[in-house]
């Protein structure tokens, strides 16, 4: 960004157009002349053709272009203040109405100007008209133009006239130097990409149009082609550079781990069990590991990252355990310390909610190495924690951290250790699933365990769909469930425009529930509290003090009470279907069995009504993230900053699955320099497309 901000600065001394135009062209991404030419139209508009004003009234409905002469002219009052222009060629005349105008249109729509428009034609009360048409002043005979005309995605402060003429003179400055030499092309049935820009600019009248709008166009082929290929060149570049680095060897299967083991009032299933070993092998290894660790809420992920740490301390070296939230890792820190501090080891807590004081004492044992596990939040993210000799990094709930967090974590290790330079081997746990296509493209550089296995006695969770306005059903049934001896979680309706309105729901409800069910012990938290508050309230119904807990969606990833059976979650049309799931994840982790209750407002719209059947029919989370990504698309999928600038623009990982496999394929070919100018290639292309953005891909 630094390109930028310095725009920034030299426009706020002296503002100029030119200066203007390229801060406004920078924010849509646009800084180079090579951006400019890759900045690809969204859709195109036909200018191509003049319809005569009669046959355009018959067709009706359409885009079309009429050009005639101003035979009027007029500001009209009624019913309010608007300029209606009547335009008439030899065939007929309509009228051209505008409801905003600037004083000069009307001087510059005077009687007798030729005028070309295009707009959708309607039936008014006087006959044929268009309501504000793209229009321009022409001279008689003026040329039509030859080609369709480009509508680029744009953004404050640059127009389209703007856009259009920058991309024009970017792309007579630009190399047009093909990266791919010519036996490629032919390989893989691929056009040259002078040839594919310029048509993508500029479609000539004939071209198919709905090759250009569905993308199966040569051209577009030929942009995703490439695109793709960079993306995968510098993801296995990346998983090359990682595999050269060193880290610590954790070989040591020893003590802490084996009474650990021992210790342990259950089997691991044998899926934790192969994860497990998976991992074992990873963090022996002398280089450092990248692994994510998948599986569904309650398949039992923290185990598995407490026995990897187990093996790091066995070995030697310290561990870090990072998670989203206070009252999870507070959760994790009760757990775990209960395992491991019984066998003698040293379990450290650092979050943001800690005194002056024992923040300082944590750093310092950080620091000396005496703390042999950390657990805590973004609080572990500052500067002044070092670690004396950090062998593993563990990222919980890792979706819910940016790449640049997860690195900068990871540089925290061996401070004083500036000769071997090791980097601590690195387990993110996720229970989002990622499936398979998206792993592949965007997390190449990166190897996945999947637990997929829910510890034995769990029963499934039932799931029903009901109207809000059968609220006190659902009331009873809280009260049912309470004197059963099961504990509840009460879900608030998410509230995005507003934290302020949300917490004012989360407050009603509270109140609201209080009174219907005065029998019971009710708790409320929220983002709001002060972590020490909320950690009380978590407490409590851990406890089974509290018997129902008012929640925001703070308690939505990794909250584990097995006791709790019942999940009321109100609006959940307003959820995404992956927090729909981890909120429903909630319950269904003891044996008792557990039911989900989805309270909506009707009228459902068709993709809310979708997301809750397919709650009500499915509880794998495999397949729901499979909807998700069918209902959001990749970039929401992830979210932006997880996908780093490695989102993809043009190819689309569904339908284009054939292609993204090419260009793997090539790109592992041109990597072994099995290509005559392999590297050549390789340095060509990965400059063009990859620019400055590549660093975000060896996370
Ligand atoms: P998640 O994968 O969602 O993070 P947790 O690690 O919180 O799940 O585990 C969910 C619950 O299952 C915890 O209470 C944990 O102690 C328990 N658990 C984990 N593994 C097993 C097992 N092999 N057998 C029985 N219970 C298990
Ligand atoms: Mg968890």
């Amino acid at each position: 960004m630094p390109a930028a901000n310095k725009v920034t600065v030299i426009e706020k001394a002296k503002p100029t157009a030119a200066s203007k135009l390229a801060a406004n062209l920078a924010k849509l991404g646009l800084r180079t002349d090579m951006d400019l030419a890759l900045h690809l139209p969204m859709r195109y508009v036909d200018e191509t053709q003049i319809t005569p004003i009669q046959q355009a009234a018959l067709q009706g409905g359409h885009m079309v272009q009429v050009e005639g002469l101003v035979t009027a002219c007029d500001v009209q009052y009624k019913p309010r203040r608007q300029l209606v222009v009547t335009l008439a060629d030899d065939s007929s005349q309509l009228v051209l109405r505008f409801l905003n105008f600037y004083g000069s249109q009307i001087t510059q729509l005077a009687v007798g100007t030729r005028v070309r428009a295009r707009a959708e034609l309607r039936h008014g009360f006087f006959g044929s008209e268009m309501v504000h048409p793209e229009y321009k002043v022409v001279n008689e005979n003026a040329p039509l133009p030859t080609q369709l005309t480009p509508v680029y995605p744009s953004g404050v402060g640059v127009s389209q006239a703007s856009l259009r003429r920058e991309i024009r003179a970017a792309m007579l400055r630009i190399n047009w130097q093909d990266t791919l030499p010519a036996d490629l092309r032919a390989q893989f049935d691929l056009i040259e990409f002078a040839e594919a820009v310029k048509v993508l600019h500029n479609p000539p009248a004939n071209v198919d149009e709905y090759s250009l709008e569905d993308r199966s166009h040569p051209a577009w082929q030929r942009m995703k082609f490439d695109e793709l290929l960079a993306q995968q060149l510098s993801l296995q570049r990346a998983q090359f550079s990682r595999r050269s680095k060193s880290a610590p060897s954790l070989a040591c299967v020893g003590e802490v781990s084996n009474a650990f083991l021992m210790g342990l009032p259950f089997a691991l299933t044998s899926a934790q069990q192969r994860v497990l070993s998976e991992i074992r092998t990873d963090i022996s290894a002398a280089h450092p590991m990248q692994r994510l660790l998948q599986g569904d809420v309650g398949s039992g992920k923290t185990i598995v990252a407490a026995l990897a740490a187990a093996q790091a301390i066995d070995s030697g070296y310290q561990a870090v355990l990072m998670a989203p939230t206070e009252i999870l890792a507070d959760q994790h820190f009760r757990k775990i310390a209960a395992w491991l501090e019984p066998l003698g080891i040293s379990v450290v807590w650092l979050t943001g909610s800690l005194k002056k004081k024992e923040k300082q004492t944590a750093r310092e044992q950080i620091e000396a190495g005496t703390a042999q596990l950390v657990i805590g939040t973004h609080a572990l993210l500052q500067d002044e924690v070092k670690f004396a000799r950090l062998g593993l990094v563990i990222v919980d709930e890792q979706h819910r951290f940016g790449v640049d967090q997860r690195l900068t974590l990871r540089n925290k290790g061996n401070g004083t250790d500036t000769i071997n330079k090791l980097i601590p081997h690195q387990l993110m746990m996720s229970a989002t699933p990622i499936p398979r296509t998206l792993a592949m493209t965007y997390y190449a550089d990166l190897e996945i365990s999947v637990i997929d296995e829910l510890p034995p006695g769990r029963t499934p969770i039932m799931t029903r769909v009901i109207d809000q306005e059968r609220r006190s059903e659902v009331i009873a049934r809280v009260s049912v469930a309470a004197a059963d001896g099961r504990q509840i979680y009460w879900v608030c309706p998410l509230i995005e425009e507003s934290e302020a309105l949300q917490l004012q729901t989360a407050t009603d409800t509270y109140l609201m529930l209080q009174e219907a069910l005065p029998d019971l012990q009710i708790g409320l938290v929220h983002g709001r509290m002060k972590p020490t508050e909320k950690q009380a309230v978590m407490a409590n119904f851990i406890a089974g003090i509290t018997h129902l807990l008012v929640a925001t969606t703070v308690i939505e990833v990794g909250v584990d009470v097995p006791n709790a059976s019942l999940m009321v979650i109100e609006h959940a049309e307003r959820f995404g279907l992956s927090q729909l799931h981890q909120l429903r994840g909630r319950v269904g982790r003891g044996t008792a069995a557990s039911v989900c209750l989805l309270l909506y407002q009707a009228p459902l719209g068709g993709i809310a009504k979708q997301r809750l059947m397919m709650m009500r029919s499915s509880t794998d989370g495999f397949e729901i993230a499979r909807k998700d990504l069918e209902i959001r698309g990749p970039g929401e999928f992830l979210g932006a900053r997880q996908a780093g600038q490695a989102m993809l623009r043009f190819a689309d990982l569904e339908n284009d699955q054939w292609l993204v496999e090419q260009a793997r394929g090539l790109a592992q070919t041109l990597l072994q320099n099995l290509l005559p100018n392999s590297p050549e290639i390789v340095a060509a292309h990965l400059l063009r497309w990859m620019n400055h953005k590549e660093e975000y891909l060896r996370v």
